[in-house]
């Protein structure tokens, strides 16, 4: 591994328990000599794990659409990649990473991760992603996982191969043991 991507807020959130983890992230990636690929921005969360990286003497690539440009980047990233569409920069991201981890966030978080499970499921990526719950931040979520498994939509494979901790160190642990585990994508055909 190389590059870690992480999604997260371009908010804070609440629970300060949340910038926490950010930062703790940012130490772990750093101290692991792997770079950060994100969506550039310098607010919230995305700030946070920038500057925690890049203090840990690490590389930070940000990759921002245009839209952004300017307003709300971060100023010292390692690299600044600017796209024309949201769709492009998700792209890049995908290229340049080894492995996706997400944070607290809102709906930017929530699409950006959910697109990598939907690319593992089909077989489109066999990287590994994880979500980091911090204080049972996507409990819900995940409840809602099961349902879907339940109801079958989801494969339970598919749902397992999504890596949960709430701990930065031994997500790290589980993405070295990852094996996809290649399942046909339809049920009940
Ligand atoms: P949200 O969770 O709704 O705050 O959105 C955060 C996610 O959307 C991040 O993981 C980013 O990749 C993307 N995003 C939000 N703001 C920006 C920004 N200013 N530049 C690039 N990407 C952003």
């Amino acid at each position: 591994m190389k590059n870690i991507c992480v999604f997260c807020g371009s908010s804070p959130g609440i629970d300060p328990a949340y910038l926490r983890m950010a930062n703790k992230l940012g130490e772990e990636i750093s101290a692991r000599g792997l770079g950060l690929v994100y969506g550039g921005s310098n607010l919230g969360l995305m700030g946070a794990v920038a500057k925690s990286t890049l203090s840990g003497g690490s590389c930070v690539t940000g990759i921002m659409p245009k839209v952004f440009e300017g307003k709300v980047q971060h100023p010292d990233l390692t690299e600044l990649i600017i796209t024309d569409t949201m769709h492009q920069r998700k792209a890049i991201m995908f290229e340049i990473s080894d492995a996706f981890i997400a944070l607290p966030g809102g709906f930017g978080t929530f699409e950006e991760m959910l697109e990598i499970f939907t690319w593992l499921q089909i077989g489109y990526s066999s990287k590994p992603c994880g979500i980091l719950n911090v204080n049972g931040y996507y409990d819900e979520l995940l409840k809602f996982f099961d349902k879907a498994v339940e109801m079958r939509f989801v494969r339970k494979e598919h749902l397992d191969a999504i890596i949960v901790d709430t701990d930065s160190k031994k997500i790290f642990d589980k993405f070295e043991k990852f094996k996809l585990v290649k399942v046909d994508k339809w049920i009940d055909r």
